[in-house]
């Protein structure tokens, strides 16, 4: 496994608990990667757009979230926060109100339950919102996961499983060869079964003999991590139009994200934290007296269509794609696991590899074997 991250681990844990034998390779260590940035936000019905592949993938992950997050809770040390307590969606303006109720039409027809709340009564259900608030659009399915926390219960679990988890240790070539693989370092050599590159933004960087390289690029995100010092915090995930806040039970609330194409670039910016804060006020008057504890940042892996690369290429078999998630990788890794699992130890090309396969890239320009 090559990437320690929400993807590498969520999938290394999961073929570990079937009893493979597994060695997770990272450059810098566990959650250090996009993972640690992430606001933890599970809402399909904000990211995907109506019949797209992308929101049929998110709507099949977020149904294995319960089950995903009860299991891992049973031997979890320090707990994970977990939570389905929706999603509500403001409008500032006429137009945000004609979007989001074009939403709730959308979201009726899909048997999705949504409700739509006025001015009034936006400000009775979520007193922290701006009393600006022309109305909101409530969408109950959506939740949020703690993603520290749920790390942290993945690596441990993994390693009871046996996997074993080495960093620093950068990968510069993973090559099939036979039936067999081999991974290599600057100074080392490990052979094995299969290999999964779960390298997040970085996965470009890593050689596969005979196999372009995907041209997964990053997307820079910034969020602040506030601690909510005065009035009410917002009692679930408030997505305004120019920022989302995430509550959590310590009292902090995430405000994220900016979305900046700089490279490789995870520095932290006097113009990123100035964006984040207007827009938090804009939508909470009360984020004035937050303290600003700590800002976050990561690389999105992002592919050409945004949809991640998830499968087998068709020239190394053994080899298996994980990468490309994009906005959305803590909501998709245990659909990602699920697939690759499925792959590695059941032998089932799941139908989403129709859409997944990495190789819808190779005859791009700009790939290179
Ligand atoms: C600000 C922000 C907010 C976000 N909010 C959400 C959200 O609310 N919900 C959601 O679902 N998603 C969210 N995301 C997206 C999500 O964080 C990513 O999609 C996800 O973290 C990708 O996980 P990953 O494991 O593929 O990558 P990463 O977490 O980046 O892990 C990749 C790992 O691979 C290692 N690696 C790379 N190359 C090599 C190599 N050659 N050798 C060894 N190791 C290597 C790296 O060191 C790294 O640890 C957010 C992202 C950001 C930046």
């Amino acid at each position: 496994m090559l990437g320690a991250g929400i993807i590498g681990a969520t999938i290394a844990e999961a073929l570990a608990q079937r009893g493979a034998d597994v060695a997770v390779l990272d450059m810098r260590g566990p959650n250090r990667g996009a993972s640690q940035a992430s606001a933890g936000m599970l809402t399909p019905y904000i990211e995907g757009e109506a019949d797209s592949p992308l929101l049929n993938l998110c709507v099949r992950s977020l149904s294995l979230y319960d089950s995903f997050v009860a299991r891992l809770l049973e031997v979890s040390r320090g707990g994970i926060e977990y939570a389905r307590t929706g999603t509500l969606e403001i409008a500032l303006d006429d137009d945000g109100v004609a979007k989001l109720l074009g939403n709730k039409v959308w979201l009726d027809t899909i048997g999705v339950e949504s409700e739509w709340l006025d001015g009034n009564a936006v400000r009775s259900f979520e007193p922290s919102i701006t009393p600006a608030a022309h109305g909101g659009l409530l969408t109950l399915d959506h939740g949020l996961v703690g993603v520290t926390s749920l790390m942290n219960a993945l690596v441990h679990q993994a390693r009871l499983a046996g996997a074993t988890f080495e960093f620093p240790v950068e990968v510069h070539t993973v090559a099939q060869v036979g039936d067999r693989v081999e991974v290599t370092s600057v100074d080392r050599t490990w052979t094995g079964d299969a290999a999964v590159i779960a390298g997040g933004s970085w996965s470009r960087r890593v050689r596969i003999p005979g196999v372009p390289s995907l041209p997964v690029r990053p997307v820079r995100g910034q969020l602040l991590h506030l601690q909510w010092c005065e009035g009410d915090q917002p009692g679930r995930i408030c997505w305004g139009p120019h920022c989302y806040a995430v509550p959590w039970s310590d009292g902090t609330v995430l405000v994220g994200a900016t979305m900046e194409e700089v490279g490789f670039d995870e520095g932290t910016t006097v113009a990123g934290v100035n964006t984040l804060t207007s827009a938090a006020i804009e939508l909470l008057p009360h984020a004035t007296g937050a303290r600003l504890d700590a800002i976050r940042v990561g690389l999105r892996p992002m592919l050409p269509d945004e949809l991640p690369a998830i499968g087998p290429f068709a020239a190394a078999p053994r080899i298996v794609a994980a990468t490309g998630h994009y906005r959305n990788g803590v909501l998709l890794a245990p659909l990602t696991a699920e697939l690759v699992t499925g792959y590695l130890l059941d032998n089932v090309r799941d139908d989403l590899f129709e859409i997944t396969t990495p190789d819808r890239f190779a005859k791009m320009e700009g790939g290179s074997a």
